[in-house]
Formats: C-alpha cells, structure tokens, sequence
C-alpha cells in the first residue's frame, strides 16, 4: 500500500527522533495543549507528519460553534444487512448577501455487510462530503464524526484498510487547500450531541431501511470479508497479502465495532499508544529500522530483535515496570492481544475485553519512555 501522496517527508530526520523523544519524556499536556493538534505532542503525528489537522477529545462541540465556514458531519450505519453513510454540510452564507446558510445533505448505501463496515461506512461519508463541496475559498472547513478509528487512521494512513476512501481525502484536501481552506477533523464523543451530527445520523440510517440494495459498487472492505468468512466456517484461514497481518493477529475484529468501543473508553494520548502499539509502528527498533531511523532491529540488551512482543512481554530491561501488567491475569501472561485490548481467532465465545491489562500495558509503554 502506498502513503497517500502529500508531499511530505518519508521518515523522520535525527533530529526529528530526538525531538519526539525528548518529548515524550515530558509531563502529559495541558488540556489546552491537546486541544489544538497543530501544537499536540509531536509522538502522535511523527513519522508521517500533519496529513490532516484533527482534533479528538472533549472540546469539539466547542470547537463547532466558533470561526467556522463550513461545516460537515458524517455518520455510517449498518443494518439490515447492508452498510450505509450519510452526511450534512453547512455552508455559512454572509449576512448581508444571504440571510440563510445554505445546507446540502447525502445518503448512500455502499453495499452488503459482508465487504463493509462502519469504519469504511464513515471513511466513505468523508471522503463523498469532501468531494461534493462547491468551489471555496478561504474558509473553515470543520467536519465531525464520531468514529475515532477514522480519525486515527487519517493520522496514520499507512496499513490501514479504507485506502481508497483515505486517497479521495487527501486529493479532495489539496484541492481544498490550493484555494485557502484548512480542514479541521474532529472526533464526536458519544456523551456530546450536536443537530448537525443528528441530521447525519438519520441520513446514514435512511440509506440502511429495510429493503435496500447498495447504490455503488465500492471496494470490498478486505478485512469485514474476511472476519465474516472466519465467523461462518470457524476457520484460521491464511491472511491476504497486505491485510496487515501484525495487526490481524492482534485482533481478528479489526478494525470494526470492538475497536471503537475500546477507543472511546480510552483519553486520546492512551489510544495513540495503544495504536502504535497495536499497529506495530511503535517506536522500537524493529520498526525504526524499517523506516531507516535506526543502524539495527536489535534490542539493546542483545537478546532478541526488539518487536512488540519482546518489548511489552520479555525483555528483561523492563522486569521492573512489568509488575502490574502481570497481576492482570495468571493465564494471560504470554498473550499479546490480552493486553493490547485484541480479540483472537482462538478465543472462545466468553471473551471479554480487560480494560485494566490494556491500560497497565498502555502506563507500562509510557513508563519505560520507549
Ligand atoms: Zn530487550
């Protein structure tokens, strides 16, 4: 898969690494350090640099009232067997010229549960408001969700899947872009409701009424297909290529409901952790060395290469701040997607998710400053 282009940077400099580092050794910030991502802790950007401006925690409704020229909001619904999206923009119209804002909505249902999912459902939603925007200039453009998934993986776009969705994004963005505007993407937490992300909601759900049949053909979501087949056969089929095997081994439901539920549960920083960590794109050596920041993949007490497992479950330079992981689980122990929050193939049907192993993993990884 390739990086959408954004004509940024591959990897980061030395002294990129150093920063970020340096950084991360740094007390959390203030609330009003997190709220703008221009200046949010450089760990969650880097690598890969400012691809979209988003925002994500409790401050976005205020963020909505204030300065803006467009708004959007997108929702996604699944049911009745199909996956829907819908969305409402809002174009501020100046007083004098134009009393009334001008309002444009979408619903569209994209296709069978089986090759989609919420997550591409609301990839989808963005992707289609971004691009049915009339010729702007200048403006504010605030577009919400409440998917905190698709706001993550707009952060990161690289081995996700939605690839398509997130390619129309970036080129809609730079389009946008050339002719003055910023785009602000902001995570709607459950616990806030707004009028515009209810008119979205209903869009989304008109497009999932009983009865519909999907309007477009959009590419398969690679890993709905692919649980769906695992549920039904009970099998542990091989991955396709590209899928994101790392992450796949972690978790067989992601990215998808569960996913969300556990990003939601969790401040933004702990979910950034959690999904480097999830991801495999932490900042350990295995991966480092990938990206050529770092001479080796070897972790520095020489005993293996420095991959999450050996990080987070084996590495003896961390003994000390493993403690409370290990009181978690006496069964557990050897298990990466225990801890990282993961639902695998082999667990049974009384899985249930233990918040406090993910969040005494998620204390472990900021502890050791790594
Ligand atoms: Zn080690």
């Amino acid at each position: 898969m390739t990086d959408p282009p954004d004509g940024e940077p591959e990897g980061p400099s030395s002294s990129q690494w150093t920063t970020l580092l340096t950084s991360q050794q740094d007390s959390p910030p203030p609330s009003e350090f997190r709220r703008i991502t221009r200046t949010v802790n450089p760990c969650t950007l880097a690598p890969w640099g400012k691809k979209v401006q988003t925002i994500a925690d409790e401050s976005t409704s205020r963020q909505l009232d204030t300065g803006w020229g467009v708004r959007i909001a997108v929702s996604s619904s699944a049911r009745n067997g199909v996956v829907g999206m819908g969305g409402v923009i809002e174009i501020h119209k100046s007083a004098r010229s134009n009393p009334r804002n001008e309002i444009l909505s979408f619903s569209s249902t994209l296709g069978r549960r089986e090759e989609q999912n919420p997550y591409s459902g609301e990839l989808a939603a963005m992707a289609n408001a971004l691009n049915t925007l009339p010729k702007l200039r200048f403006r504010r453009i605030v577009l919400i969700t409440r998917n905190k998934a698709a706001v993550l993986t707009l952060r990161k776009p690289r081995q996700q899947s939605g690839q398509e969705h997130i390619s129309r994004i970036y080129r809609s963005r730079r389009a946008l872009k050339r002719d003055g505007n910023t785009i602000t993407i902001l995570w709607l937490p459950s616990s806030e409701e707004t009028e515009l992300m209810k008119l979205a909601k209903e869009k989304a759900k008109a497009a999932t009424r009983q009865g519909t049949t999907p309007q477009t053909q959009l590419p398969r979501m690679r890993s709905t297909t692919l649980n769906i087949a695992r549920a039904k056969h009970g099998t542990t089929r091989g991955l396709p290529e590209n899928v994101g095997k790392y992450s796949q081994r972690i978790d067989t439901a992601l990215p998808g409901k569960h996913t969300r539920q556990l990003c939601d549960r969790l401040s933004w920083k702990e979910a950034s952790v959690l999904a480097q960590l999830r991801t495999g794109m932490a900042r350990l050596n295995i991966y480092l060395h990938r990206i050529k920041a770092t001479s080796a993949d070897q972790c520095e007490c020489e005993q293996a290469r420095e991959t999450v497992d050996h990080f987070l479950l084996r590495c003896s330079r961390w003994t000390v701040y493993r403690t409370e992981m290990l009181q978690c689980t006496d069964t557990g122990r050897g298990n990466i997607s225990f801890y990282l929050g993961g639902k695998t193939s082999t667990n049974d049907e009384n899985w249930a998710l233990n918040m406090n192993a993910v969040r005494a993993t998620i204390r472990f990884a900021i502890a050791t400053c790594r």
